[in-house]
């Protein structure tokens, strides 16, 4: 990083030039060295800089944008435990991220460590997890479960290893990519375990794979966990062909199957980040002649209201001619969804 840049996000690394000086970030920030580093350009222009320094554009709030656009809570069990899907379960057993990333779709819930499961929480899920024999999956996402110290995640670990339907622990994490260094020998040992373990990076352009976050990611291939990225569809950050595809061929080249690009979710104060279905479907489409298919992750939707994901570009989303798209869920139901 340019000492330009040092100086601009030391003096003020949660703004920039252009904010007033009343400006409060409604959402909290904060860069990792790691990610400070991989800046390039002090500015909005700049992949890395424009997803995690708040900007003035964070201040408009559009009447469709939704303080839980996936709708969580309408699928919340009890404090943490969130039960959308038969198979699978969300954890979110913390609450706090290694960096607050402002087109966030969680970021009402998160930032805050007082929002973040208590000893007593954790018992009561890990006990509704083990009373119900249809959940075969254990989604930790959320704020990102390797904030935890290796012990804690060790300590949950350990406690879903002696519930017998759980066969698939995964998640959901930037910390390889932003934080790098705390994939360490115990956050590695902390991992192991007799089920299987899925690691699910959230990475949204190559300029985040700096040379420490590709040793990080050989150390967890390396330790036989599955790998696979997951990243979200955004203005002035990925949604190009080219920087897609490059992405997507790294990723594949240190062993991380691309699995998911998500549309962006109606998150509030997010509109500069968003790009149309059109525009979505356009991209992917040209992705298919610039990858191979097993590099392709599927393009989604979070239907807002909690009713799951399903794939774009496909006849699960249909453009209507007043413009909007007609969404089926997973249990057939229609939706109708304005980009
Ligand atoms: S790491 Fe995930 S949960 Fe945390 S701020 Fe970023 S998108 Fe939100």
């Amino acid at each position: 990083m340019t000492s330009k840049v040092q100086t601009v996000l030391s003096k003020q690394e949660a703004s920039d030039e252009k904010m007033p000086d009343n400006f409060v970030p409604p959402f909290r920030g904060h860069l990792p060295e790691e990610v400070k580093n991989s800046i390039q350009e002090a500015n909005f222009s700049d992949p890395i800089y424009r997803q995690y320094v708040p900007s003035n554009e964070e201040q408009e709030i559009r009447e469709s944008e939704l303080s839980d656009p996936i709708g969580d809570e309408a699928h919340r069990v009890m404090k943490g435990l969130i039960h959308r899907y038969t198979d699978r379960v969300l954890f979110k057993v913390t609450a706090v991220c290694p960096v607050y990333c402002r087109f966030c779709f969680r970021k009402e819930m998160i930032g805050h460590d007082t929002d973040s499961m208590k000893p007593e929480d954790i018992d009561n899920a890990v006990a509704y997890i083990a009373e119900h024999k249809e959940i075969s999956e254990v989604i930790f996402s959320g704020g990102d479960p390797f904030v935890l110290s290796p012990r804690r995640l060790k300590s949950l670990i350990e406690r879903l290893s002696f519930i017998p339907h759980v066969q698939f622990i995964r998640f959901h994490t930037r910390v390889p990519v932003v934080k790098p260094k705390s994939v360490n020998d115990d956050l590695l040992a902390a991992l192991k375990t007799n089920k299987r373990v899925i690691v699910v990076l959230h990475t949204n352009h190559a300029q985040e794979l700096t040379d420490n976050a590709r040793a990080a990611i050989e150390k967890l291939r390396a330790a036989d966990i599955e790998l696979l990225s997951q990243n979200v569809l955004l203005k002035g950050v990925n949604n190009k062909v080219d920087t897609l595809a490059t992405l997507y061929k790294e990723l594949m080249g240190l062993g991380v199957k691309p699995y998911y690009l998500h549309h962006p979710d109606k998150a509030k104060g997010t509109e500069h980040f968003c790009v149309s279905i059109e525009e979505g479907v356009q991209i992917y489409k040209a992705l298919r002649g610039q990858v191979s298919g097993h590099l392709l992750p599927q393009y989604v939707l979070d239907i807002p209201g909690g009713f799951g994901k399903v794939p774009i570009n496909s006849d699960w989303v249909c453009l209507q001619k007043d413009g909007s798209y007609l969404v089926t869920d997973i249990h057939g139901d229609k939706h109708q969804y304005w980009d």
